[in-house]
């Protein structure tokens, strides 16, 4: 519930903040890219740019010595050239390298020709020529040769490299100012796109406060035959619906008081009701055998020393202290609840001695016993005593219900059901986790009658019998046993119309 409220109100958040998130990153990568693409560029471009114009001063430096030369005819004026020409080289070679167009290339190889022929014109002139011819030609290849083959070409050259330079910038400019709208329109979709969506969370929650107040008013509802109706304020109010449930949390804690105090009355009830009951049973059970023996007592002291008791009459005493005897043994197993000790037991050994201490009983009242068990022996926690003194009072009543003799089946079997009901959870698991069979079963069916109708759906009830001497307490504490180990037991009348006991034990070993 709690997940699904977050993957529904934090789910499309998330998305849309990973995609702005990724579109940013996207952007942000695009402009170091094309940065450092327009950065190295525009060093490169420089740098020819740099290399053109240090060719240029160079040649105009040579200029400015050939001018000089031809007005004062000083020797030192053409040396001071040669030390130019060579430091030429270097600019030269640099501007032909960074060359990066076919234009720029060009014009530096213009540039170059025209430095090439200048100087071997200028080596010619001064290797060869007479001093007056040297002049003029000199001045000849100032005037014409240095303008129109050096100086002109790299004049372009430069030119070319600062329209380059140029619109390199104008393309990082105008790169730079598409990002800038870029991430502008981002922002702003990104903060429409978190209010839409901000708002449409802010509905869904106050939708779900809404929902909650209609369940605190329907709970209210439920409770106002209760307690006093739960005034409930503005829907989708948060503050008001934190007021709700705290009243409604205040009405539900007296109310679940004031049924745990009825429970309390009504479990007070029933446990004086047990005890009326169980104090009229044993009243009833004692005063009945005690009857006979007043009768006998009584005209016994009236006939005075002639009157002892004798003969049928002292077995009449005898048979009813026995009787006595009985129930007051009855009432204190009933009264008693069963403490278990139980141990790991082969039920077939259990079975087999309950069988074995009636033997010689069935024989006289012709009742056969019939065994169906397992070959395997079957261990199961249990308190062998009990669980046998359990299988004794089945016998003993099926004894009761066959005065014609009859039969009585025992079987013994391993059930592979689980006990959803029966069991507690732990217990559940523990038998889950054991790897063994679910429980055991034990079906006693006797040959008898069975049950009457109207008795199957009681036989269970302390002092409920059908029975002249019965206490009616044999069955119950059968099932107390039964339940004490976490067991079950039923009565049924079988389809051979005699009547059934199926008891099951979880199969704890
Ligand atoms: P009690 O034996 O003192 O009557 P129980 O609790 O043992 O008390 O039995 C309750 C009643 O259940 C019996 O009185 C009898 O009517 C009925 N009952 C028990 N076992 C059988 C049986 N095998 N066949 C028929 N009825 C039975």
């Amino acid at each position: 519930m709690k997940s699904t409220i977050m993957v529904n109100i934090a789910g499309p958040m998330f998305g849309l903040s990973l995609l702005l998130l990724g579109i940013g990153i996207l952007a942000a990568t695009k402009v170091q890219q094309q940065q450092r693409v327009n950065a190295d560029l525009i060093t490169r471009e420089v740098n020819a740019l740099l290399a053109v114009e240090e060719l240029y001063i160079v040649v105009r430096d040579i200029r400015h010595e050939l001018n000089l030369y031809l007005r004062t005819r000083e020797p030192r004026s053409l040396d001071n050239i040669a030390g130019y020409i060579r430091s030429a080289k270097e600019p030269m070679e640099l501007a032909k390298q960074l060359a990066r167009t076919k234009t720029e290339s060009q014009l530096i190889s213009n540039v170059e020709s025209g430095y090439q022929d200048f100087l071997t014109r200028f080596n010619e002139i001064v290797s060869d020529e007479t001093h007056a011819e040297r002049d003029q030609s000199l001045a000849e290849l100032n005037d014409q040769f240095l303008e129109s083959r050096i100086f002109a070409p790299i004049r372009r050259c430069i030119g070319h490299n600062r329209d380059i330079v140029e619109r390199t910038i104008q393309a990082g400019t105008s790169t730079a100012n598409q990002m800038r709208i870029g991430f502008l329109l981002l922002g702003i979709t990104g903060s429409i796109a978190g209010l839409v969506f901000g708002l449409g969370i802010a509905r869904a929650i106050t939708r779900s406060f809404v929902q909650l107040d209609v369940s605190v008013r329907s709970v209210s509802g439920k409770l106002k035959g209760i307690s006093p109706p739960v005034q409930i304020s503005h829907i989708g109010d948060l503050q008001g619906l934190d007021f709700n449930i705290r009243q409604l949390e205040g009405e539900i804690g007296e109310v679940v008081e004031r049924l745990q105090r009825r429970e309390l009355e009504v479990l007070r009830g029933e446990q004086l009701a047990v005890v009326g009951q169980l104090a009229a049973g044993v009243a009833h059970e004692l005063r009945n055998p005690l009857m006979p023996v007043k009768v006998l007592v009584q005209s016994a002291i009236e006939k005075g020393d002639a009157g002892a008791l004798r003969g049928a009459e002292l077995q009449i005493v005898n048979d009813e202290i026995q009787r006595l005897e009985k129930s007051i043994q009855a009432f204190l197993d009933f009264a008693r609840p069963p403490v278990l000790e139980s141990v790991r037991a082969e039920i077939q050994e259990i079975i087999r001695r309950a069988v074995d201490l009636i033997a010689t009983h069935a024989i006289r009242k012709q009742v056969t016993l019939e065994l169906e068990m397992p070959q395997q022996p079957v261990f199961c926690l249990v308190d062998g005593p009990q669980l046998r003194q359990v299988l004794l009072n089945l016998f003993l009543n099926s004894f009761d219900a066959m005065q014609q003799g009859g039969r009585i089946h025992v079987r013994l079997s391993e059930i592979n059901e689980p006990w959803a009901e029966t069991v507690s959870l732990q217990d559940a698991l523990r038998i889950r986790n054991s790897a063994h069979t679910d429980s055991i079963e034990i079906t006693v069916t006797d040959s008898g009658p069975g049950f009457a109708q109207d008795m199957l759906a009681h036989v269970f009830e302390p002092f409920v019998t059908t029975k002249e001497t019965g206490t009616g307490l044999g069955l119950s504490i059968c099932e107390r046993i039964i339940t004490a180990h976490g067991g079950t037991i039923l009565a049924r009348n079988a389809s051979t119309g005699g009547a059934e006991f199926v008891i099951r034990i979880p199969h704890r070993i």
